[in-house]
């Protein structure tokens, strides 16, 4: 492989088109997009002008006039489109920890309905830790068990006592791919629920939660759907669950008819239930705008193609590194059918600075503790050539000895 065999594969390469849509800075290799997605070029304007027109101009007008009270809904068909989730079963709100909190705490409920034997709540050990210490939380106050397991083991665990499966389809920090509709099978077998967090799968990998039989997901708005900062997050329950239970924070916005200003609550039917408060109407645009950066590929193959490159990308560069760094060790796995959208290698002593030293140079990956370099692939606006040199850089990172300079060994509070 040379680097004009990349630049090849890119000019052969459907999506390419694509990568116009962002605002990349020059000189910048981003491998970061499964953390923080990049800026859409639309995204400004938008914004903008929901600023400029909607607020400044038309105020409170627009919650009718210009749709704002119906965002999380519209957002949230959108969404749907990349998740396998029909239009109206799915809404934009809060974090991926908020609803998580929401439609675990609905799911101990269907499960305690059923079977006052169902006591435990069954996730991964390497789960990522926000999902874990929601569940800790709702785990004490309901009087159930959070019980954790490694991603092999899970089958195992899955027994008469256990009320919900709850996973995240791709592992923040492994890049490894649980098999969603297999696992759900397994849970439904045993009797349990299935919840999964679609954090670093929308947007990323097909995902099609009907056919998986899934129960409950909730995802995040600002990794591969491009959302920017802290945008929010999505929920979806399936439509035979949505309508059984309150879920817990059951605000206004969460009401049938809340503009009656009735003292009691009645739950909106449906997934609109799962809304709290009044939506975030600037980050609720810029999200519309990175969403309509994934649904873009639907002109160049859709799904199918970006996953065909992302896993060409990942592959590429685990390839290379392994080939020129043999100081680190492969995290992800090798088969295409494991792997999410990510390539992770370990360092036993000097991950931190040796990411430290690579973003000076312009290649933008992170560091989870404790010892992995992580890097994320965005198909939509990845180069092959982008690979390659990222995977250079690294190469003399590690030769040179750079990473030593002691302004890449003092850490900062977001690794
Ligand atoms: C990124 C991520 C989150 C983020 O949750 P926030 O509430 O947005 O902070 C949650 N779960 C998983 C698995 C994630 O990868």
């Amino acid at each position: 492989m040379t680097r004009d065999d990349a630049l090849a594969l890119d000019a052969a390469d459907p999506l390419a088109p694509l990568r116009d849509q962002f605002a990349l800075p020059d000189g910048v290799i981003y491998l970061d997009g499964n953390s923080l997605g990049v800026l859409p070029k639309a995204t400004a304007a938008r914004v903008q002008q929901v600023v400029t027109e909607e607020w400044g101009r038309d105020l409170i007008r627009s919650w009718n006039t210009a749709g704002w009270i119906t965002l999380p809904q519209r957002v949230g068909d959108k969404i749907a489109l990349l998740v396998g989730a029909r239009a109206g079963e799915l809404v934009v709100a809060d974090s991926t920890s908020v609803n998580l909190f929401k439609v675990l705490s609905a799911a101990l409920s269907i499960a305690q309905e059923e079977s006052a034997q169902r006591r435990v709540i069954l996730s991964e050990r390497s789960n990522f830790p926000t999902d874990l210490y929601i569940a800790e939380a709702l785990a004490r106050e309901r009087g159930f068990e959070l019980v954790l397991a490694d991603a092999d083991e899970i089958p195992a665990r899955l027994d008469h006592r256990v009320a919900v499966l709850m996973l995240t389809h791709v592992n923040y920090r492994s890049g490894r791919m649980h098999d969603m509709a297999a696992l759900t099978h397994a849970a439904h077998e045993a009797g349990a629920l299935a919840l999964w967090d679609l954090a670093h799968s929308a947007g990323a990998v097909p995902v099609d939660l009907h056919a998986a039989r899934a129960d409950f997901a909730v995802g995040c708005g600002y990794k591969y759907l491009n959302g920017g900062p802290g945008a929010p997050a999505f929920v979806w329950v399936h439509p035979d669950h949505s309508d059984r239970f309150w879920q817990p924070l059951a605000g206004w916005m969460g009401h049938a008819s809340p503009f009656e200003f009735t003292p009691g609550y009645r739950p909106a039917a449906g997934i609109s239930r799962y809304l709290a408060g009044t939506p975030p109407v600037l980050p609720l645009a810029a999200l519309e705008c990175g969403v309509d950066t994934v649904l873009a590929a639907e002109a160049h193959g859709g799904m199918a193609a970006l996953r065909a490159k992302s896993l060409a990308l990942t592959r590429l560069f685990a390839e290379l590194v392994e080939a020129r760094c043999p100081q680190l060790t492969r995290v992800s796995p090798r088969d295409d059918a494991l792997r999410g959208s990510q390539v992770c290698f370990a360092h036993p002593e000097i991950g931190y600075p040796v990411m430290q030293a690579l973003i000076a140079r312009g290649v933008i990956g992170d560091f989870r503790a404790p010892d992995i370099l992580r890097f994320g692939f965005t198909p939509l606006y990845l180069r092959f050539v982008d690979v390659f040199d990222a995977a250079g850089h690294l190469q003399q990172v590690l030769a040179s000895g750079e990473w030593r300079r002691p302004e890449f060994n003092q850490r900062s509070a977001v690794t």
